[in-house]
């Protein structure tokens, strides 16, 4: 098992720098998801760390050894990709078995370790059948017992689920995690989509044009974004937003908005000040709507009912907001609802550096 550090970690291609300065500890056993939208630099950071990309400039250090010129077989690393490149005339064994018959060890050494993770990822009854007899899911096991196998220090995931279909993706991303609970390995898995970091990561590291936007616990994020970028990227549907200029009034500061409407605000937080550009945000679970009008309210356009709960949208200030709700509602387009923005719960954003105001 090993830690990670990157420190000051960059990558240039020719002129281009695509990451700029990367600093993160990963412990012993972490379990760390990268996320941030397509081109972010995700992907390349992980290529640096798994040897298949040289490195700009910085330090890599994996299990307390500075990792940054080692070849990639030296860094007892195993990688898990979106295509799972099985080989296709071999059986699902002999394609976990491939990585240890290339070093030369007797099968009596790797026989029990097959069996083992074929064991742990149900794939005893496969493993005489060819790749093509497998369906998605079963490929992708494959693909991650070659990678157990090897029991490597470290297990580098890049966008492992995103050929599958929806329910299986489910499916695995619990089965990975479950892997993770038993073998106890440090992972960093790299995704696009902010559920699979939600749901699987001990920390989530949020990244955006080759910077670290935020690291820390899923729910800490969730909770407490330290900027729009980590707010918007967080959450589905995302958290609304409506931009303003703070005033006081008579019961604290106010929000007031471009169409002259405003929002109370009873629990502002120190740093917000009169005149402060500032955009408000609030979750669309955390909106209460009212029988009776108390300040903010919103005519429902769309109405998107999806079993468990319903969402209703509309506008606020000008910008488009949703609304959850658990109950089924009998709320109707063209409808007004007053709607309560829980002080607890409203985030408070300088608008200029989107920087989150405490
Ligand atoms: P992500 O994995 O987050 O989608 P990547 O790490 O693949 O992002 O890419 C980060 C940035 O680096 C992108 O702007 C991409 O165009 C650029 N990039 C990736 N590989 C190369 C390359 N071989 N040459 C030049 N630019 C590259």
């Amino acid at each position: 098992m090993a830690a990670v550090q990157l420190s000051g970690i960059f990558k240039r291609y020719g002129d281009t720098q695509v990451v700029h300065g990367i600093d993160l500890n990963i412990d012993d056993g972490e379990f760390v998801v990268l996320v941030g939208p397509s081109g972010c630099g995700k992907s390349t950071l992980m290529r640096m760390v798994a040897g298949l990309e040289e490195i700009s400039g910085g330090d890599l250090m994996i299990g307390g050894t500075r990792a940054n010129t080692l070849a990639p077989q030296q860094r007892n690393i195993s990688m898990v990709f979106q295509s799972y490149a099985l080989y296709p005339h071999l059986s699902v064994y002999e394609n976990i078995a491939f990585g240890p018959r290339i070093r030369k060890e007797s099968s009596s050494s790797f026989k029990p370790r097959i069996e083992a993770a074929a064991k742990m990822l149900n794939l005893g009854s496969y493993l005489d059948r060819l790749p093509r007899a497998l369906s998605g899911g079963q490929r992708q096991r494959v693909a991650m017992g070659r990678a157990v196998v090897r029991e490597p220090s470290l297990f580098l995931f890049d966008e492992p689920l995103s050929n599958l279909d929806a329910k299986l993706r489910v499916q695995m991303r619990t089965e990975i995690k479950a892997l993770h609970q038993r073998l106890k390995n440090t992972v960093i898995y790299v995704t696009h989509d902010q559920i699979e970091a939600m749901t699987m990561a001990d920390r989530i590291v949020v990244m955006n044009a080759g910077r670290i936007e935020q690291i820390g616990r899923p729910l800490d994020l969730y909770d407490r974004p330290a900027n729009l970028f980590v707010a918007s990227f967080l959450g589905s549907p995302s958290m609304n937003f409506v931009e303003g200029v703070l005033v006081s009034g008579a019961g604290g500061l106010v929000l007031k908005l471009a169409d002259s409407s405003e929002i109370a605000l009873s629990q502002a937080p120190a740093s917000a000040k009169t005149g402060a550009k500032v955009t408000l945000g609030i979750r669309p679970e955390h909106i209460e709507t009212l029988a009776s009008p108390d300040g903010v309210s919103m005519e429902v356009e769309v109405v998107e009912p999806t079993g468990a709960e319903t969402h209703l949208y509309g506008k606020i200030g000008g910008s488009t907001w949703c609304v959850t709700t658990r109950q089924r509602s009998a709320i109707e387009p063209g409808q007004r609802v007053a709607l309560r923005l829980p002080a607890g719960h409203i985030h408070l954003f300088d608008t200029e550096s989107g920087r989150r105001l405490d």
